[in-house]
């Protein structure tokens, strides 16, 4: 049987540059599947739809949750965001890794379902880079940037359930760093079980 996907979750501070990285990760691992999610957020200028995200109504949100066809979703900032259940499920079990940038309330809810998803949190290497980043990108308004601030100010203490951290400084970095972790993930003996069994036969044979 193929062995199943990773399933790698990123999360990170409201401009801490967690979309930037995914974004240059996926374009040197176009192997790795990126889960477009679901949101009733405005689209922000310069996004599009079935790219950044799909944009719906709040009915059509809450529809998806109850048909059960949200793999995770969580309120942000007044908003919904969710990820689609099939597209998720299908890419892991065809071997595919899949990479989800999601919020903590999200990336905590599948690591209680999905004890093997690999959870990453990226981190500026100061606070005060959040606001410098969230007022230069100047698509939110002051009040809004303030309720982003604050909710990171909230998911400080959920970090220690992450199981890797990033520190933002070098787009580069990070970038590798992330495919440093993919790369250790995979070399995880649990992946080898079928080597393994294949080498002690091997030994077997050798030795009668
Ligand atoms: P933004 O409005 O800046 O695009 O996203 C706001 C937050 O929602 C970010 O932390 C982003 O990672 C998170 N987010 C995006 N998609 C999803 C999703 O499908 N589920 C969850 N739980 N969070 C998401």
């Amino acid at each position: 049987m193929e062995e199943k996907g990773l399933l790698l979750i990123v999360s990170g501070f409201s401009g801490a540059g967690k979309g930037t990285i995914v974004k240059e990760f996926i374009s040197r691992n176009n192997d790795v599947r990126l889960s477009v999610s679901a949101t009733t957020r405005e689209k922000r200028q310069g996004e599009q739809e079935g790219v950044h995200y799909y944009y719906i109504s709040k009915d059509q949100f809450e529809n998806m949750i109850d048909r059960g066809d949200m793999f995770e979703y969580a309120s942000y900032v007044n908003n919904y965001y969710g990820t689609p259940k099939s597209f998720v499920m299908k890419q892991l079990e065809e071997g595919h890794d899949v990479i989800l940038e999601i919020e903590m309330q999200g990336a905590l809810q599948v690591k209680r379902m999905y004890d093997e998803a690999i959870l990453i949190f990226v981190v500026p290497p100061h606070a005060k880079d959040l606001e410098d980043r969230l007022f230069g990108r100047g698509t939110e308004t002051a009040e809004v940037i303030k309720n982003r601030l604050r909710r990171s100010c909230e998911e400080v203490d959920l970090i220690k359930y992450y199981d890797y951290i990033i520190v933002n400084d070098q787009l580069s970095d990070s970038v590798r760093m992330l495919e440093n972790i993919r790369n250790a993930e995979h070399l995880k003996v649990k992946h080898y079980e079928n080597l393994i069994d294949k080498l002690k036969g091997e030994l077997q044979g050798i030795i009668n």
